[in-house]
């Protein structure tokens, strides 16, 4: 006979809406995270009138039965969502000897990295690497297996790494089973049991209806923090101003180019007459280009759209939006941009991609000064270098990396634990582009190798916290430096 959970209400249940309401409004009423928080919640705008991101106590709802869910299985951790963050917070704790379970609501791994088509990879800034670890491995796996290229110009920009798509899915599936992680693919965390300050399990959707996965630790890495919202933890969505989070953009590449006739096209001319079209209203809005990428077999970050990610409509409005963008720019180019006559577009992102959605409230939130003053923490996990780099929340493609302000050559910030460390939740960690950050500062720290650095410290950190018994916010501090440190990651203040 399978084990069951008996009593389990609804799939969306009050502490559920609290986690919204809190960032819809009664934010207010909230402490403080204890340390550097600055900027208030964001206004309410994005959960107010029009947007269907959260129910609320006015919207019309159906009564589910209490119900006996089956235990599909039981785990030292339970990390949800398979991106940079998930993936490395998976291995690290696998690797630390916990028997750990990953699931992703899509049928590989990558998160963003593959089912969005993102595929450039940042290891350091302009003079100094500091990203290894995990993180380091994904990307030297995938140059030994000539899956992934270095671009030439480090030193003097950021070294830059290519993945090929299909290649970073297939490496992440054998660094995942070589760790021990139990995977399960296709399979959404939905719904979250909490008892008194603590996890005990996740609802994920099966085709054959609703299993649960028991854990002692639990790792929300889903991007859009979908498991913490749901455990009640408060959360900030958007910018001070008026609530909106980054544009999002559809990637896409193209097959079918002349390279020969492409190598005569004037790129300044074609940009300058895209943006006469463009302010004539003939052509949608578009970011920085370079055709000369599609000719190599690369997908420039050019399609962009403005919405809410955690809005079903929204979402579905800005793919169709974007598809339709991205036909508009291939008509055109096939009829003015040399080589591109016969231009096909051969694939477009799984899932539209999207920067920054709910960004929770944690022990330390990051912000703009550490990023820019380079500050250091005792608790860091490792470094990150990235610029704050903001794409245009009302979709004009604009984005402030074009400003170039870059942190200072060979200059890092470090990447606090504390900004992973829920305040209310007892068993929860919450790594990636959902952890503490105000706007600005989530702008630098969601870059993939830096959401990679945070999941190998929030993996570890699990492993500490079990073999000592503690909870994760009473992790010895530098005991998990030194753990990160012999596990390969850059950890030094300098
Ligand atoms: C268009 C675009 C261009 C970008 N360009 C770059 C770039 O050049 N370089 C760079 O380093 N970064 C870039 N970024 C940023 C980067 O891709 C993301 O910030 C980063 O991938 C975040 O990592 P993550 O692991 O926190 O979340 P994600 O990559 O979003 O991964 C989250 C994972 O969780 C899964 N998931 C979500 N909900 C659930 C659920 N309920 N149950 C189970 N699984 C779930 C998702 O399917 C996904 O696999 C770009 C982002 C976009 C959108």
């Amino acid at each position: 006979m399978s084990t069951t959970i008996a009593g389990v209400k609804d799939p969306l249940s009050r502490r559920e809406f609290l986690g919204a309401a809190v960032a819809a409004g009664a934010g207010a009423a909230l402490p403080a995270p204890s340390s550097q928080a600055k900027d208030p919640p964001g206004p309410a705008s994005s959960f107010g009138p029009g947007s269907s991101s959260g129910p609320t106590d006015k919207a019309p709802a159906v009564h589910v039965p209490a119900r006996s869910v089956p235990v599909l299985t039981e785990c030292d951790v339970l990390v949800c969502g398979a991106g940079p963050a998930g993936v490395t917070a998976a291995i690290a704790a696998a690797r630390h000897k916990l028997n750990v379970v990953l699931v992703e609501r899509w049928c590989f791994a990558g998160g963003m990295g593959t089912a969005a088509m993102v595929n450039i990879w940042h290891t350091s800034d302009r003079q100094k690497r500091v990203i290894f670890g995990i993180i380091g491995e994904v990307i030297d796996r995938g140059v030994k297996a000539g899956l992934c290229k270095q671009y030439a110009h480090f030193p003097k920009q950021h070294e830059t790494h290519e993945y090929q798509v299909e290649g970073l899915k297939f490496i992440l599936d054998q660094m995942l089973a070589e760790a021990g992680v139990r995977t399960y693919f296709s399979l959404p965390a939905g719904h979250v049991l909490v008892e008194g300050d603590a996890i005990q399990a996740v609802l994920c959707e099966t085709k054959t209806g609703a299993k649960a996965i028991r854990a002692k630790m639990f790792i929300d890495a889903t991007g859009d923090g979908d498991v913490a919202a749901r455990a009640g933890v408060p959360f900030d969505f958007g910018r001070h101003s008026d609530g909106k989070v980054q544009g999002m953009t559809l990637m896409y590449r193209l097959t079918d180019i002349d390279p020969r006739n492409a190598s005569k096209i004037d790129q300044a001319a074609i940009v300058k007459l895209m943006e006469q079209e463009r302010d004539a209203g003939r052509l949608p809005p578009f970011g920085a280009l370079s055709l000369g990428y599609y000719v190599t077999g690369g997908h420039p970050n050019m399609n962009p759209a403005a919405g809410n990610p955690l809005d079903e409509a929204d979402l579905t409005r800005c793919l169709m939006q974007t598809r339709r963008q991205m036909y508009a720019y291939v008509d055109f180019w096939r009829k003015h941009a040399p080589g591109f006559e016969n231009a096909k577009v051969v694939a477009s992102g799984a899932c539209l991609g999207v920067r920054e959605s709910r960004r929770f409230r944690c022990l330390k939130r990051l912000t703009a000064e550490d990023v820019l003053n380079t500050r250091k923490h005792d608790d860091a996990v490792g470094h990150g270098f990235w610029m704050i780099d903001i794409h245009d929340p009302k979709g004009s493609g604009y984005t402030t990396w074009l400003e170039g302000k870059y942190l200072p050559a060979g200059k890092s910030y470090h990447i606090p634990y504390g900004m992973m460390v829920p305040e209310k939740v007892s068993n929860l960690l919450i790594a990636g582009r959902c952890a503490s950050s105000t706007h600005e500062a989530h702008a630098s720290v969601r870059l993939m190798s830096h959401c990679g650095v945070m999941g190998q410290g929030a993996g570890t950190a699990a492993a500490l916290a079990l073999e000592s018994g503690k909870t994760p916010a009473a992790v010895d501090m530098p005991a998990l430096r030194r753990t990160l440190q012999a596990d390969g990651v850059y950890i030094r203040d300098e």
